[in-house]
């Protein structure tokens, strides 16, 4: 009697086993009353719990309706554990896909929160997800980040569940020694947190870990107090797993006996519960243990119910499974072609199982193809968006540099302006300020004309003074030289007339010599310069006049101041006056002078008011 699958059945024996801990239900805290037709989110999910036991598609219902009446952004934490609940039961259901769906809303919620403890349970939730779907890595790295995150908060009861969510994933990948290290650590905990029942499932995972290794002997302690704690516990569940555990270590330590009483209680239990696959697992165990105690009639039947739940379950991986025990079992029966038809149904199993990962792989790679798609939707949108940024980036630098440029433009304008106006003004000023100076050039000028003037003027007289004279005399002489035409000069003096002064004041002689002058200028001729020669002094120097004619001259002079009296503000003055002639031999101006001296006061010796012409050497006349 050969034992079929021996092997397989060994190692798939763990494929149900290890147990997963969602803190969902203990990390309900106070929620506001009265809410979903319950006193509170307590007691919902208390509900919502015992509708998963018997019907889960009602429990989803319930958990549904609640959500929907939920404000999600004004009550953030309740509609996180809502979440988060529906996450787990859409998981037992395989409905992997729409747990993730629900995770990520409730992630969204759940970082809003100020307590960081909700995000990191819908992250172990994500992971136990990974793990279903066989994606280790992620699983791994999530429960990792978790792991960290716990120990961050001291929070032990979620570093206990990450702990054995670890363990869990190195068991799936057959480490079966370090999945222990990780049991064991959260084991620990829970011990100390006094948790019983999941010490209970932890001593179970344990046992499993033995199991993988072919260590049955030291498996079956840490299952039995599994056993023993989960229905201390009242764990029908739990209970009913390590009964299929506990079963199935005897089995493979030969002990069918022992085993098959395991899997007797452990079956109802399931069957109640409707854990189909456990079902089936354990129908087929029965089976196997029946053939090997040498009783394939009754291991028939175990595995035809088996074939009936993998129908019934619809998964072509379990019908497989059960027409390839059949076909085996039917074999060892001598029923040949019911063996046949069992392998041919096991073979087109096979293909649908094909077919479906084949199916499950082409709806994989459709969304991930959807995704990609998406996700060059969203780079090209936002390649579009920063195209217009830059767009309209690119306008306001043009509409900016326009402006710097109008300004400059208009600077330019204002301070070609600017330096026009300082120019013209500067124009104005220098014009302004030429004409000034031109002005006081020609004020300058005539200062000048008129200290030329002066400085040849007598200022009392108005007559020419002896600078005057010596440059006439000058002009003459040469002019002499030329021509050779008698030059005469005549001298006046005022007759007694410091005693006028003493008489009349020094006023009244000032204004006798004033009207003296005028009168002797009126008497003469235009060519004869009439010089103020000092005090009472008047010299006459006549050009192109001999000694004889200026006598004549002088006489007439001599005879107008006589005529009549000169009026002075002390009334009419008579004066008279003296002169003497001589003529300018060659240029000797000085001895003509001197002679003309000597024969004036010879004049006033003789009694004058009188003319002597006195020629060098000779006497006067
Ligand atoms: P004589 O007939 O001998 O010339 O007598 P005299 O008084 O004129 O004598 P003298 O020539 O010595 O005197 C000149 C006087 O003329 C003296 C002075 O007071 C006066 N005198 C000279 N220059 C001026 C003058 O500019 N104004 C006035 N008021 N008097 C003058
Ligand atoms: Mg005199
Ligand atoms: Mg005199």
């Amino acid at each position: 009697m050969t034992i079929p699958n021996q092997h397989r059945r060994s190692t798939s024996a763990l494929l149900f086993l290890p147990i997963c801990f969602l803190l969902l239900t203990g990390m309900v805290a106070a929620a506001p009353d009265g809410v979903f037709g319950h006193e509170s989110l307590d007691e919902l999910l208390s509900a919502v719990e015992a509708q998963a036991q018997q019907d889960p598609q009602k429990a989803l219902a319930t958990l549904e309706s609640a959500l929907a009446e939920l404000e999600l952004d004004e009550q953030p934490e309740a509609a996180v554990k809502l979440l988060n609940r529906r996450a787990e039961l859409l998981r037992d259901q395989g409905e992997t896909e729409q747990a993730l769906l629900a995770l990520e809303l409730a992630e969204d919620l759940a970082v809003q929160l100020d307590d960081p403890v909700p995000a990191v349970q819908v992250q172990q939730m994500r992971g136990t997800i990974y793990l279903d779907r066989a994606d280790f890595d992620r699983a791994l790295e999530i429960n990792m980040a978790v792991l960290n995150q716990a120990q961050a908060l001291a929070h032990a009861e979620l570093e206990a569940a990450a702990r054995n969510a670890i363990g869990n994933i190195y068991f799936s990948l057959e480490q079966p020694e370090r999945a222990r290290r990780f049991y064991r650590a959260a084991a620990e905990i829970y011990e100390e947190l006094d948790s019983r029942e999941r010490l209970g499932s932890l001593l179970g995972n344990i046992g499993n870990t033995y199991n993988s290794e072919g260590r049955y002997q030291e498996a079956l302690p840490y299952q039995r107090q599994s056993l023993r704690i989960a229905r201390q516990e009242g764990r029908e569940i739990g209970a009913a797993y390590q009964l299929i555990n506990l079963c199935n270590t005897l089995w493979l330590l030969e002990r069918m006996e022992d085993a098959r009483g395991y899997c007797r209680e452990g079956i109802p239990l399931l069957e109640d519960a409707g854990h189909y696959r456990a079902l089936h697992f354990a129908l087929n165990l029965m089976g196997d243990l029946r053939v090997a105690e040498g009783d394939p009639e009754a291991a028939l039947s175990y595995l035809l119910r088996a074939l009936e739940i993998a129908r019934e379950m619809d998964s072509p991986r379990l019908r497989e499974a059960s027409h390839g025990d059949l076909s085996s079992l039917y074999e060892t029966l001598g029923d040949y072609q019911a063996a046949l038809e069992h392998a041919r149904a096991q073979f087109e199993a096979h293909h649908e199982v094909m077919d479906s990962e084949r199916q499950q792989r082409i709806v994989e790679l459709e969304q991930s193809y959807e995704a990609e798609l998406r996700r060059q939707e969203i780079t090209a949108r936002e390649a579009e968006i920063s195209r217009l940024e830059l767009e309209s980036e690119l306008k306001e630098a043009s509409l900016r540099e326009r402006q710097t440029l109008m300004l400059v433009a208009f600077s330019l304008f204002v301070a070609t302006a600017i330096v026009a106006l300082l120019l013209w003004r500067g124009y104005m000023l220098r014009r302004r300020s030429s004409r000034r100076i031109e002005e006081k050039n020609r004020e300058l000028n005539e200062a000048l004309k008129t200290i030329s003037r002066l400085a040849r003027q007598d200022p009392l007289t108005g007559l020419a003074n002896r600078r005057r004279l010596m440059e006439v005399l000058k002009s003459e002489l040469s002019r002499r030289h030329r021509t050779g035409a008698p030059l005469t000069l005549a001298l006046g003096d005022i007759d007694y007339f410091k005693q006028l002064n003493d008489q009349y004041g020094h006023q009244v002689g000032d204004q006798i010599l004033m009207g003296l002058a005028k009168r002797m200028r009126s008497c003469l001729r235009e060519s004869d310069l009439l010089c103020r020669w000092g005090g009472e002094e008047f010299l006459i120097l006549m050009p192109e006049t001999d000694a004889e004619e200026a006598r004549l001259a002088m006489e007439k002079v001599c005879a107008a101041v006589a005529a009549k009296p000169f009026e002075t503000d002390a009334g009419p003055v008579e004066v008279t006056i003296t002169f003497g002639v001589a003529s300018v031999r060659g240029d000797d101006f000085k001895s003509a002078v001197r002679v003309a001296d000597r024969a004036m006061y010879a004049g006033k010796h003789q009694g004058r008011n009188r003319v002597m012409v006195r020629i060098e050497g000779g006497d006067a006349e």
